[in-house]
């Protein structure tokens, strides 16, 4: 029997208005339900949304280091339940059980991270120009903030969401992706045992087009934090802009890996398997684009086909496994779509290709890690997501054209280089178009505490993580305090007060 389960709303587990239901399977393996969840509707936003409401006078009101310490007890929770909400993660949506432990991890340290905040949340004073006159700013929480996330990070991305929302003092309606609403519901249940008050953080499942547009259209959501596609992301910041919310973007990736002549090889490659081929390349901040130095291409590409052979493919629950599958069939579909693009725009697979179908891997949505030889810039493969274990290599000159290919995309998330040239590193922080660059280290590996976002179509300029997501979460209130016992006039008597004092 599947496990059966609720939408969160006012501090009860209840199903939707509508009655409907919708399945998650277990893309390993698709005989197997994780469970069913609530298909809800626009009704069920608006109950949630009418919770959130009467529980943000209170919620607001309680001293930050006192919300702190319920996100301190939510994250100690996590601590406990890491291991089974990783497995969950391993079978929700196939991510290799040694990175679903990390994905859990990323969801405690910003767990951490925000109870610490609770006693900073830090804001500014400056001098007035007058005298006996205070000027400074505080923080205010938005209000209501409507939460909607993909499934590729089932805890990490909801956590960087949730913590700094809740801890600023915001009340919450989360939508998480039909692909992992499992580990959404866990992560739920862990702030209600904390003792987040009812009504704090709501859950509501169901699809983008119903449960989402209810959220972005609902007049009381002030704020609305949004990760996932381009196109999404641009029909969000459409209603946003019609309805003057605030709302933050973090959208797709094209990522370039860069190898130079004076790299290790070899860390090179370690580099670009993990980046190319973690979360079977499910990942915003995945490479999917190797652009090799001609003097070192045919080293690189020797050693990286060596490697990615060795890759072992199959249940993501166990420990040795490397690999697992795609998250559904659609997104296997995408995969096999772009090899045939690839192909048919005159790049070769130097290896994999296919999907795999063998002995266990018979009942799963899994595809060979594959590397595309003879890319050129402007190529669809060079230039789109694929969002899948596809790697596009494309042979340069020099650092110039490098920079100018890595540069040539309307993404703009991570980049690396590896180099021993200190010239060379440096003009890659400043020249590559991204949020984020790495030196000698793969497209992805964030910390918590570090500002992530991208440039261009990637998002919309704000920053999650570290101090820089609290920004979002936060309206800027400018208080003047005035006790000097007379009218003073900005711009007026500043003169007068001056000759006063002379
Ligand atoms: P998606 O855009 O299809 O869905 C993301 C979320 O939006 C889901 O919860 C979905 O149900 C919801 N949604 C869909 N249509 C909606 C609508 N009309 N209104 C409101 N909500 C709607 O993305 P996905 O397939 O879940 O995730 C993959 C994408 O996410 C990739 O493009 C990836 O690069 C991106 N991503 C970005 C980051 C980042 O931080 N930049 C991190 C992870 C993933």
């Amino acid at each position: 029997m599947a496990k059966e389960y609720l939408n969160y709303i006012d501090g009860k587990w209840v199903p939707s208005e509508t009655g409907r239901v919708f399945e998650d399977r277990n893309p390993s393996d698709w005989e197997e339900v994780i469970g069913t969840f609530p298909k809800s509707s626009a009704k069920d936003v608006v109950k949630a949304i009418e919770a959130a409401k009467k529980a943000f006078p209170k919620w607001s009101k309680l001293p930050a280091p006192k919300r702190g310490e319920i996100m301190l007890r939510a994250t100690e929770l996590l601590v406990k339940r890491k291991e089974e909400i990783s497995l969950l993660m391993a079978r929700e949506m196939g991510k290799v059980i040694t990175e679903a432990r990390g994905d859990t991890q990323e969801a405690i340290d910003t767990g951490y991270y925000a109870f610490g905040e609770g006693r900073r949340l830090f804001s500014r004073n400056a001098p007035s120009e007058l005298p006996d006159k205070l000027a400074l700013t505080i923080l205010r929480p938005v209000g209501i903030a409507g939460l909607i996330t993909p499934w590729n990070f089932p805890m990490a991305i909801p956590s960087w969401k949730i913590f700094p929302a809740l801890l600023s003092g915001n009340c919450v309606v989360f939508k998480p992706a039909t692909d992992t609403p499992a580990c959404a519901a866990e992560f739920v249940k862990i702030f209600e045992e904390a003792g987040l008050p009812p009504g704090v953080l709501n859950l509501v499942t169901g699809g983008g087009g119903e449960v989402g547009e209810a959220i972005l259209t609902h007049p009381d959501i002030g704020v609305i934090s949004f990760t996932g596609s381009v196109e999404v992301g641009a029909r969000i910041a459409e209603i946003a802009g019609k309805h003057l919310k605030r709302v933050s973007l973090e959208l797709g990736g094209k990522n370039p890996q860069i190898v130079m002549p004076s790299a290790d090889l070899d860390l090179a490659v370690d580099g670009v398997l993990w980046g190319a081929f973690g979360t079977q390349g499910q990942r915003c901040t995945a490479t999917s684009r190797l652009i090799i130095h001609r003097d070192v291409y045919d080293e690189m590409m020797d050693r990286l086909i060596k490697r990615v052979k060795t890759l072992r493919i199959g249940d993501p629950t166990k420990n040795e496994t490397q690999m697992g599958p795609l998250v559904n069939e659609g997104q296997l579909k995408t995969v096999q779509e772009y090899v045939e693009i690839g192909k048919k725009e005159g790049a070769s697979v130097a290896y994999g290709g296919e999907r795999l179908t063998d002995g266990p891997l018979a009942k799963g949505w899994f595809h060979a890690p594959t590397i595309l030889e003879g890319v050129k810039q402007g190529m669809r493969v060079e230039q789109e997501e694929i969002f899948g274990p596809v790697l596009s290599v494309i042979k340069v000159n020099d650092l110039d054209e490098a920079i100018r290919v890595a540069n040539g995309v309307q993404y703009g998330l991570s980049s690396s280089i590896y180099t021993k040239d200190l010239r060379e590193s440096m003009r890659a922080i400043e020249e590559l178009e991204a949020g984020i660059t790495y030196i000698n280290a793969p497209t992805i590996g964030a910390e918590c505490h570090m500002p992530f976002g991208g440039v261009k179509k990637t998002g919309n300029g704000h920053r999650e993580g570290g101090w820089t997501v609290y920004e979002i979460f936060n309206e800027i209130k400018t208080v003047y305090i005035d006790y000097s016992g007379t009218l003073q006039r900005a711009q007026i008597d500043t003169d007068e007060r001056a000759k006063i004092s002379e």
